[in-house]
């Protein structure tokens, strides 16, 4: 066998090392181009200052939308993540003493973000038309939805991802209409993002019309049980996504944009 002189071993080392350097370097140049062109949230460049409502006096509309934005520029990401980190953890200890384990995941504000379009049509709902991202226009909420073009709320894909790992069966449920276009859109946009591998994305049928969405999203929730799930875990920004059971524990994402009765 022939030994490696010392100067071929030391040029070995160095051309390892040097390699371990330039991909650590690659690495993290893909990460500041990712970050830099995905660019800060909508509103948040520049973010605007903390805004103060005067307890005293009824609210103020615009002064409450300064807030908003401004809670959405600087809190909301880290409290999104933590309430995330509780359910993942959970999901890490529970998973393997189940025998058929599911996750259930909301989609709106929960798995994908519709930030942008809040923020365009500064915080109302704006159901039809075009949706126009141009200075001053209006972004039609169904046209957006059709769009497929929501981003994904990273710390979500993160325990979509981790639950796969671990063999958990992931669901969405979500109050957006059923319709074969609402349907493409929303699983394009799902698989767009990285959500892969999901079983089932229930959407909301005419027959659960009515002012709440809770009826639905428990009768959603008791279909996957009946087919020998346990649901360890149900992800959602709204109560209405949580209530009615069928699921050993809920995990509530801020949400102050809006609300879904
Ligand atoms: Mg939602």
């Amino acid at each position: 066998m022939t030994k490696p002189t010392a100067s071929s071993s030391g040029f070995a080392g160095l051309a390892q090392r040097l390699t371990i350097i330039l991909c650590a370097a690659s690495l993290l140049l893909v990460a500041w181009q990712g970050a830099v062109l995905a660019g800060p949230p909508a509103g948040c460049d520049p973010a605007p200052g903390p805004q103060k409502l005067d307890a005293a006096r009824p609210i103020n509309l615009g002064l409450l939308k300064r807030k908003l934005v401004y809670y959405r520029c600087t809190r909301y990401d880290e409290e999104i993540a933590k309430a995330l980190r509780k359910a993942r953890d959970w999901v890490d200890r529970r998973a393997g003493h189940v025998k058929k384990p599911a996750l259930v995941l909301d989609i709106d504000e929960t798995s994908l973000s519709n930030w942008k379009e809040i923020y365009q049509n500064d915080f109302g709902y704006i159901v039809t038309g075009a949706c126009d991202f141009s200075k001053g226009s209006a972004c039609g909420a169904m046209a957006w939805e059709r769009s497929a073009a929501a981003e994904a709320i990273k710390p979500t894909l993160a325990l979509f991802n981790a639950a796969k790992a671990e063999h958990v069966t992931v669901f969405f449920i979500t109050g957006r209409s059923e319709g074969p276009d609402e349907r493409n859109a929303t699983e394009k946009n799902l698989e767009s993002v990285g959500y892969d591998g999901w079983q089932r994305l229930y959407m909301r049928t005419r027959e659960f019309d009515g002012p709440s969405v809770a009826p639905f999203k428990t009768w959603a929730r008791r279909d996957i049980a009946a087919q020998g799930y346990v649901i360890i875990a149900n992800v959602g920004d709204q109560w209405s996504d949580l209530e009615g059971g069928y699921a050993e524990r809920r995990f509530k994402l801020p949400n102050p944009f809006y609300y879904v009765q």
